[in-house]
């Protein structure tokens, strides 16, 4: 099909034959499995992905695409949702799915805070973001990329980064390098606080001003009794603590 890539909805078609086939190794797909693809464009994973599935769900918000998928892929091989992926109720397909996607960049965070409301839900998730977002979500305390988003995802899920992949492979080249990263949803909690609510509210106070000590961001949530208390050194900045630490926070406090 004759398609102008859109720049409101991220269209950056994967061209690469080589690193469309790593990242299908990496997904693993096993027939039986329950998938959807979040944008599956032209189909550069779509194609790939179909040779190892009896079925796929895609979720795909661009009328142009859609009529085109229509035309492509035989009913009950692929169940076509037109839907904006940031609404798109992923419980209604299966309480067992697997998610994959190379992601508009444009919204790329807030999906990922979206998917995790559903994360029991989730087997596991393959994305493909701008290799900036996937360093931060995968960083480690004391590091720069670390903060509010490496916190809110490692406490429910394991990450790791896959590949590296340039601008070259994608048709239009986007301006940045991307990164292929696995999200796995941790069968039990490493660290479970009791409010998670009131975690969110601490990372979001804590990293709000990064610059700043934590006696500084945290006043009137922590004072010095709960910083003893806690054995924690208020000098320290939201980036030197680890996920335990902001749980162990969030847990006197709810007390
Ligand atoms: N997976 C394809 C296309 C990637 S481009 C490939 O790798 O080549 C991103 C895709 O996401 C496009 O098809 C775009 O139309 C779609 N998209 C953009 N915003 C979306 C949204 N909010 N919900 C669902 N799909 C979206």
């Amino acid at each position: 099909m004759k398609h102008i890539a859109k720049k409101r909805f991220g269209q950056n078609f994967l061209t690469d034959r080589a690193i469309i086939n790593s990242l299908i190794d990496a997904i693993a797909p096993q027939s039986q499995d329950i998938m959807i693809e979040i944008g599956p464009g032209l189909g550069a994973m779509t194609q790939p992905l179909l040779q190892h599935l009896d079925h796929l769900h895609v979720v795909e918000i661009d009328r142009d695409i859609i009529s085109w998928m229509q035309g492509v892929y035989p009913a009950g091989k692929v169940t076509i949702h037109n839907s904006d992926a940031l609404k798109f109720d992923f419980t209604q397909v299966s309480d067992r799915i697997r998610v994959v996607g190379n992601l508009p960049y444009n919204i790329s965070t807030p999906i990922l805070f979206h998917l995790l409301d559903n994360v029991s839900h989730i087997i596991d998730m393959h994305f493909m973001l701008q290799k900036e977002v996937v360093e931060r979500m995968v960083a480690a305390p004391s590091t720069p990329s670390y903060g509010r988003l490496s916190v809110m995802l490692q406490y429910r899920l394991h990450m790791e980064y896959l590949i590296t992949v340039p601008p070259e492979a994608f048709e239009p080249a986007p301006k940045v390098e991307s990164a292929f990263v696995r999200a796995i949803p941790f069968a039990t909690l490493p660290y479970p606080a009791k409010d998670e609510a009131l975690l969110a509210k601490i990372v979001t106070s804590a990293f709000g001003q990064r610059r700043k000590t934590l006696r500084n961001t945290l006043k009137g949530l922590l004072d010095d009794a709960g910083f003893s208390a806690l054995g924690l050194d208020s000098q320290l900045r939201a980036e030197n603590l680890s996920i335990a630490e902001f749980v162990n926070i969030a847990n006197y406090l709810a007390a």
